[in-house]
């Protein structure tokens, strides 16, 4: 099966997705660090995705959609994916209905609600490892050394589009996204809701418990 985490920028996604991931025995794939390594790359694909990355804006539909296909074309991702950042627009959604159709393939989203003052706080606070992806929170989820990752030890820096101007710039363009993209599988019957308030075990156990009712168990 295929469990979509919706939610907006900052709601949790990555952290949740992965430790769903580790529980269920998924392939977590994220967009945005898909993105991340081919900007790392310095490959034609991340030259161009940078451009709207750093504006706050998305990467157009059909970039992200070849990009994603091919990712999950991929051995790991042949039986449980967690899609986290993906689809953020109703062609993206399509487009994933698409693919699968055919196969008889389960598609299920699941949102993670959270207050946009909340939001803005969780991105600006969010400190990343550049050498592992990691991602920590400067209050929520602090490292156990100041600045440096737990795994590598790398400093930790912030996310370029997690500074305070971009993230008023993200939260504007991508809201209105995320709504047509949670309308979309609210209608197909496809959507369950997970509040995303409050500390990140209980979000866990929330998340887990609304992924098993979906047929996404743990292993
Ligand atoms: P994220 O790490 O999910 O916050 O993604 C970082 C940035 O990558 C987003 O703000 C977008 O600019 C871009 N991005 C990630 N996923 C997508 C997507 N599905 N469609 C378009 N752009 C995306």
């Amino acid at each position: 099966m295929i469990l979509v985490l919706l939610g907006a920028p900052g709601a949790g996604k990555g952290t949740q997705a992965e430790a769903l991931a580790a529980a269920t025995g998924a392939a977590h794939v994220a967009t945005g660090d898909l993105f991340r390594a081919e900007i790392a790359a310095g490959s034609e694909l991340g030259i161009t995705a940078k451009s709207f990355i750093d504006a706050g804006k998305l990467v157009p539909d059909e970039v992200t959609i070849a990009m994603i296909a091919e990712r999950l074309a991929r051995p790991d991702a042949a039986e449980r994916v967690i899609l986290d950042g993906f689809p953020r627009t109703a062609a993206q959604a399509e487009a994933l209905d698409r693919a699968y159709a055919a196969s008889g393939r389960r598609i299920e989203a699941l949102l993670l609600e959270v207050d946009r003052d909340a939001l803005v706080a969780r991105l600006t606070g969010r400190r990343v490892c550049p050498s592992c992806g990691r991602s920590y929170h400067v209050t929520n989820r602090p490292p156990r050394a100041e600045g440096r990752c737990d795994a590598c030890d790398a400093a930790l820096i912030t996310r370029t589009d997690d500074a305070p101007e971009t993230v008023a710039a993200r939260l504007e363009n991508q809201l209105g996204a995320l709504e047509t993209v949670v309308a979309l599988y609210r209608d197909s019957g496809r959507l369950g809701v997970v509040s995303g308030s409050g500390g990140i075990d209980e979000i866990r156990e929330r998340l887990a418990t609304a992924a098993t009712a979906v047929g996404l168990t743990p292993r």
